[in-house]
């Protein structure tokens, strides 16, 4: 959990650029300022054929071996295109996070593997090599969601900390909707671990 008694520094959207994904989809790829060099959380906006009123938003941390190589160790990439799919139809932002490793970095989340391949869950492999279970920091999510002036928004997550840390920094969570649960032979352990560890709500486990 992050620190959240000190007050947030307000970032600013570029203009956006638009980039068609893999199906035509036009979607608006917006970067910002104020995150500081080394941090380049991006934002995803998608019209949707059927929009909301109120647009849904959906947090991804980076998982450059899930998203873009489909690993079937955890469930990122899954989500990532259940998200996109979903924007795709109702409308709304993509929120991607570059947080790789639940915020310990690629390196750090291939060495937790090869202590998680000798028998340790996904957190105990983290404290194992003396970094944090979760270094997730979903603040700078409620920055991007200010910027680009989406202060009301239905949230796609399984994860409640994601919510209460939004509302927390002044975004109205109007509805949490859950996704869906990808399991494979890999990671049922990881999601197992997952909901009993951290809180998460996956059903059909
Ligand atoms: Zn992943």
């Amino acid at each position: 959990m992050s620190n959240t008694s000190i007050p947030l520094t307000p970032v600013r959207a570029r203009d956006g650029v638009c980039i068609p994904l893999q199906d035509g989809t036009p979607a608006t790829f917006v970067a910002f300022d104020g995150f500081g060099r080394h941090a380049e959380h991006f934002a995803v906006g998608i019209q949707g054929t059927a929009p909301n009123a109120v647009p849904l938003v959906r947090l991804h941390s980076e998982c450059i071996t899930g998203d873009l190589f489909g690993s079937q160790r955890c469930d990122c990439g899954a989500q990532l295109q259940e998200a996109l799919a979903r924007l795709k139809i109702e409308g709304g932002w993509l929120l991607y996070l570059r947080q790789e490793g639940r915020g310990i970095g690629l390196f750090s989340k291939l060495a937790a593997y090869q202590l998680q391949d000798q028998g340790l869950d996904t957190y105990a492999a983290n404290r194992a090599l003396e970094l944090p279970e979760d270094g997730r920091d979903y603040l700078p999510a409620a920055q991007m969601l200010k910027a680009l002036q989406c202060t009301r928004i239905r949230l796609l997550s399984n994860n409640p900390d994601k919510a209460e840390q939004l509302e927390h920094e002044g975004i109205t969570v109007l509805e949490r909707l859950t996704t869906g649960t990808f399991k494979t032979e890999h990671n049922e352990s990881y999601l197992k671990t997952k909901v009993a560890h951290a809180g998460h709500l996956l059903q059909d486990l």
